[in-house]
């Protein structure tokens, strides 16, 4: 899983050079990019909100057109019928996550399906009954842990375990929450962690813990949020029992995108309980309107609704370009335009930057987070002025994320030179 690269020359010339030499380069050609002053930004921002593949409105106005020419005739007869519209989706997203195509679906956004998933996988008994979740866990992600534990009658304070970083240490250590492992896992009915974590963008062992956690006798779910579209994954080999992301990060869907889920195939016909919905019916008896469900034994079982169309459509356009470029190659340009990132910076600013983000391409995707010593949010205030565009969380971690499809070597570049020059 990890690639072998070339590390760039740390100059002007040297990034002019590695665009020059990119594979990948002409992909950035099949996005917006914002403007400031007239003059296209450097986004850094693909892990909030990624850029807007050049494909959606074509996606999305055909749909429209198909509606307003077929009213419900749509459903069987657009070009792209809507009644299997979400199944053109099984196959470039199983790509992307490492699963069998029956095992991924795309639908509702991504905290309903992490609820929805606990319905199906946290079944807390009085002995077993703790959900593991990381220190600096994405609200969201807390909040669900929390909600799933008290809805069960647990007090969430014993419930939900969290595992943090050591004192003077920005991410956390494998052995830590093996360690936990070890201690506790008798009592841990879910490990629930992040694969890449929102605010460190520490890529987690996935394929160990889950491993780890499993021999416990605990289920393994993962958001991936910030891991799909970014790092390449296993989650069917690796015997992930579920998962779940959003579509609007590295995945260039559009703000508030159709998100999507994975249940390995090892459950689909177990009868899971869950909160059903007429589509996750059996597509033969669907439309039969009987009361009694009856799962699709698939991934598509866990649907509640019949799909927002015009919402995914995006998604088709952005899918599409991956399943060009390939994630493995996608991958391979991160960790060179990543890593000359960390080296710029390092070079340029290290006495006032302190990263927080692992220094092992193995653990990290595209994204470096910043403390950058005496400065806040005026930093990426100022950044934004001179087209830079970054992101800020308190207290003090600037997050910048050079997503390969479409930054290039130059990007940084840039970013480095306005960064040191707004900090001097
Ligand atoms: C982005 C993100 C969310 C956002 O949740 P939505 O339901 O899409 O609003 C939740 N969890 C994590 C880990 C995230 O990175």
């Amino acid at each position: 899983m990890q690639a072998i690269v070339d590390p760039v020359e740390l100059s002007e010339a040297g990034a002019r050079a590695a665009d020059a030499a990119d594979p990948l380069a002409h992909c950035r050609e099949r996005f917006r990019f914002p403007r400031i002053d007239g003059r296209e930004v450097v986004y850094l921002t693909g892990n909030s909100l990624g850029l807007q593949p050049r494909g959606a409105p074509d996606a999305v106005i055909q749909e429209l057109d198909d509606w307003a020419r077929l009213g419900v005739l749509g459903h069987h007869d657009a070009r792209d019928p809507w009644l299997t519209y979400h199944e053109q989706f099984r196959q470039p997203l199983a790509t992307l996550v490492g699963a069998l195509p029956h095992e991924v679906v795309a639908m509702n956004s991504l905290t309903v399906n992490l609820h929805l998933l606990m319905v199906s996988f946290y079944r807390p008994t009085p002995e077993r009954f703790k959900i593991v979740i990381e220190g600096g866990a994405f609200p969201s992600d807390s909040y669900a842990a929390q909600t799933q534990a008290s809805h069960h009658g647990f007090d969430p304070r014993e419930a939900v375990v969290v595992v943090g970083p050591r004192v003077g240490e920005a991410t956390i250590r494998t052995d830590d929450l093996e360690e936990l492992l070890e201690r506790e896992g008798d009592s841990i009915a879910l490990v629930m962690l992040s694969g890449v974590n929102y605010l460190t963008g520490q890529w987690f062992e996935m394929e160990r813990i889950t491993r780890s956690a499993r021999a416990h006798g605990c289920v393994v779910g993962w958001d991936l949020a910030h891991a799909v579209g970014n790092v390449p994954m296993r989650l069917h080999e690796w015997d992930v029992d579920f998962a779940v992301w959003c579509s609007y990060k590295y995945l260039n869907a559009g703000p508030g995108a159709v998100a999507g889920a994975f249940v390995h195939e090892r459950h689909a016909r177990a009868g899971l309980p869950r909160f059903a919905g007429w589509w996750g019916n059996d597509p033969s008896t669907r439309f039969e309107m009987q009361p009694d469900f009856v799962p699709r034994e698939d991934a598509d079982g866990w649907q509640l609704s019949n799909p927002p169309i015009l919402s995914l459509a995006p998604l088709k356009a952005s899918l599409a370009v991956f399943g060009e470029v390939g994630i493995e190659a996608l991958r391979a340009k991160s960790v060179r335009l990543t890593g000359f990132m960390e080296g710029l910076l390092a070079e340029r600013a290290g006495g006032r930057i302190a990263v927080n983000t692992p220094a092992d391409p193995a653990q990290r995707g595209a994204q470096l987070s910043l403390v950058v010593k005496g400065a806040g949010r005026e930093t990426r205030d100022r950044l934004e002025q001179a087209g830079v565009i970054v992101d800020f969380r308190e207290p003090n971690v600037i997050r910048a994320a050079p997503a390969p499809l479409y930054v290039s070597y130059a990007d940084v570049w840039r970013f480095v030179e306005t960064l040191q020059s707004v900090l001097t």
